[in-house]
């Protein structure tokens, strides 16, 4: 029989499903606070993936990913280990905001210390129960405040294990990314864990498409690190790789019009969106000042100028 599982002190024995609350802090009414983490510990042997969702606690796709992933899993047929932490960001996700209670970001406070902030206790936290736990990890976030992202995933596509996942994934895009410094990607990377980030829709609602190929994603990689069976059908990778993305920028303030939307293809020099003044007139015009595909844009009309608002990812000319 394979070992249990323990986790903040809870053992969770093989072929078993536990469902934890691992205490974080209390809250200033001295409601204590804590963060919700589902084990599936299977019978036999396999990968111990991680799946992470609300590290920015207003990002809810992920959240509903990791609902509807772990309906489809029986425990019977696992094999390895899932701990899924849908809500890792427990106090961002009560006030429905990106940060902690203190506006630090979690995600820049990777790894975490035991006594540092609060955002870097809950980073330490995570760190030592979920991720030093694991073999494999999948982080899911959506754009942040006022942005809505094509769904994408962003990774070390040179580390081969990485890459193996991201392919498997199969978003539309996959991004050759570099981490920055502070978050969960880089802090996995450091430890020489292959993760994957998913990045899809738009803080605070539910975007059912990149749900869906968020769930289907996270269930293809379980099936290529042969967690769960594979389909008797191949799956063939349909992800568009890119390494540069660029933000093209507003020229002056004003009411922005946007004459492309995600998954669009621009071209260099081409006219992306208008600017209009509260009279109705056009002040200026903004052109994409590379050639690619809309990954990301702005979902506030009201744009001060150097504001990013349209997100291409380069692809070569066609
Ligand atoms: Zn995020």
């Amino acid at each position: 029989m394979r070992d249990p599982f323990v986790i903040s002190g809870v053992t969770v024995k093989a072929g078993s499903i536990a469902r934890v609350e691992i205490p974080v802090a209390r809250l200033v009414t001295q409601t204590q606070v804590s963060l919700p983490v589902t084990v599936l510990h299977g019978r036999k042997d396999g990968p111990r993936l991680w799946l992470s969702a609300a590290i920015h606690g207003d990002e809810l796709n992920g959240t509903e990913i990791i609902r509807r992933v772990l309906k489809r899993v029986r425990v019977e047929n696992l094999k390895g280990t899932i701990v899924a932490a849908p809500v890792v960001n427990v106090f961002g996700f009560i006030d429905q905001s990106r940060y902690l209670p203190d506006r630090r970001d979690l995600n820049r406070s990777f790894p975490g210390s035991a006594r540092g902030s609060l955002a870097a206790r809950l980073a330490h936290l995570f760190i030592t129960e979920v991720v030093e736990q694991c073999t494999h990890g999948i982080d899911l976030h959506t754009g942040s405040n006022n942005r809505t992202n094509m769904p994408q995933i962003r990774a070390d596509l040179k580390d081969p294990e990485t890459r193996r996942c991201a392919q498997a994934f199969s978003a539309p895009l996959m991004i050759r990314s570099k981490s920055i410094k502070g978050t969960l990607r880089g802090a996995a990377c450091k430890r020489g864990i292959p993760i994957i980030l998913y990045e899809a829709g738009e803080p605070l609602r539910f975007d059912p498409p990149s749900i869906r190929v968020g769930v289907a994603g996270v269930i293809r990689v379980m099936q290529e690190i042969k967690m769960l069976g594979s389909p008797k059908k191949q799956h063939e990778c349909r992800s568009l790789e890119v390494t540069s993305t660029k933000w093209i920028r507003a020229s002056r303030s004003g009411i922005v019009h946007l004459d492309v939307g995600l998954q669009d293809r621009v071209q260099k020099g081409q006219h992306i969106a208008d600017m209009h003044d509260t009279f109705g007139d056009v002040v200026a015009r903004i052109k994409s000042t590379v050639s690619g595909i809309v990954i990301g844009h702005t979902t506030n009309p009201l744009v001060n100028r150097g504001e990013a608002v349209v997100h291409v990812a380069e692809t070569p000319v066609t």
